[in-house]
């Protein structure tokens, strides 16, 4: 059995490797992809949520233009997606006054993480259709990956397998106090 085992892990390796660049490649959205592309099934697409749905949904913030919610399937400890909350599949369908907020909504995130996760780095992107490897293509949305010095060892390499530290309910608790003010930073 254990020859066999090896002989998989190898060709998961290599296809790994074969995918391209690796801070790219997680950000695959593979929470999303069983989700049906219409707006009802919109992951990003909520009415008004009770704090109980907002904490199943992982939704860290949210006002009348923009939402912020952790990754279902984080990269990183503190994964978070920054979408607006108009439908639209790219950033140049939003209005220009939406897409403003919008940028407005990355750096206030990417500011709230720095003071509170102390991070070294970020990743910071977008996957804009589906062959660029977007799971949910309908609703365009930024990905927020906090890094650390050390944080990507090599396990995602060899075995296809990442290694949190966090669970997404004690990120949720610690980034949800400190999202919740967002919108001072917004006005
Ligand atoms: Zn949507």
């Amino acid at each position: 059995m254990a020859p066999k085992k090896r002989v998989v892990k190898r060709r998961d390796a290599a296809q790994l490797s074969a995918a391209g660049p690796r801070l790219w490649a997680p950000w695959r959205d593979e929470d999303l992809r069983s989700v049906r592309s219409d707006h009802q099934a919109c992951i990003f697409c909520f009415g008004k949520l009770s704090e109980a749905r907002r904490r199943e949904r992982l939704v860290l913030f949210e006002n009348r233009d923009v939402l912020v919610m952790l990754n279902k399937y984080p990269y990183n400890n503190g994964h978070v997606m920054v979408a607006p909350r108009s439908h639209v599949a790219s950033p140049e369908l939003l209005a220009r006054a939406d897409r403003a907020v919008l940028g407005d909504a990355v750096a206030a995130s990417i500011k709230a993480m720095r003071a509170s996760l102390h991070p070294a780095a970020f990743n910071v992107g977008a996957n804009l259709g589906l062959a660029a490897g977007a799971g949910f293509a309908e609703h365009m949305h930024w990905h927020i990956v906090p890094r650390w010095v050390g944080d990507n060892n090599f396990m995602p390499v060899l075995a296809s397998t990442r290694v949190l530290s966090q669970s997404l309910e004690d990120s949720y608790k610690q980034l949800r106090p400190i999202f919740k003010n967002l919108g001072a930073e917004l006005s």
